[in-house]
């Protein structure tokens, strides 16, 4: 697999400790970057991949403007690909940017839902509400193009059945595959600093062996 990492988020969720900014404005500059990089090292995956594929992810490769994504899907696609996956976030995500990855060699999206309760995405900062996401998820699933969710449990506020309804919500959708993550309070997130300060506390590991079961 050939990693690209985009290090660009519109905004920092409070859970993150991916590396990222919110700077699309560096984006050209990066993409500049990647490819110089790309010319230099090419040959070091010559022989070594038996199924070549490519991960855009992020940070919020949806973000970006989409001919520095286009640029990036050029210079590192290759016909022998097996998969090409690109990560998305939901508020990114609408009719016309399905029908322009639907035109790129791209084969699978990758979209961090989350939940599906606004009060536990607006807990941690993220930037779309439920809504936002299943139409999303709609417009993905009815594409050519493979579909990974992803849901978080252990959210500040969230309960074992409003994880168990966001998880039915969306497994209605039938998406190809589906990640759920516990939610991990990383030391220099904001979260963290919240939990610090009294002003979320943790779901008990009763709480998230239930949302695990
Ligand atoms: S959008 Fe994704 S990568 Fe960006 S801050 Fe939020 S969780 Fe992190």
């Amino acid at each position: 697999m050939i990693y690209v990492h985009v290090p660009f988020c519109r905004s920092k969720c409070a859970y993150c400790d991916f590396y990222s900014l919110p700077r699309i404005e560096l984006a050209e500059r990066y993409c500049d970057t990647i490819e110089a990089e790309w010319k230099w090292r090419r040959n070091e995956t010559d022989g070594l991949l038996s199924r070549p594929t490519l991960y855009i992810g992020g940070g919020t490769p949806s973000a970006l403007p989409r001919n520095l994504l286009q640029r990036i899907i050029e210079l590192l696609a290759t016909p022998d690909m097996t998969e090409i996956t690109i990560e998305v976030n939901p508020e990114d995500v609408d009719s016309e940017f399905v029908r322009w990855l639907d035109d790129t060699p791209v084969s699978r999206v990758s979209m961090g839902i989350q939940s599906l309760r606004d009060e536990e995405l607006t807990a941690v900062g993220r930037r779309h509400t439920a809504s936002d996401a299943l139409k999303a998820l709609d417009l993905l699933t009815a594409s050519r193009l493979d579909v990974s969710a992803d849901l978080i449990y252990g959210l500040p506020g969230q309960t074992p059945a409003s994880f168990a309804s966001s998880l039915a919500e969306l497994t209605a959708r039938r998406p190809e595959h589906l990640s759920c993550y516990l939610l991990s309070y990383e030391p220099g997130t904001r979260l963290h600093a919240m939990r610090t300060r009294g002003r979320v506390s943790e779901a008990t590991d009763t709480e998230a062996a239930e949302m695990f079961d």
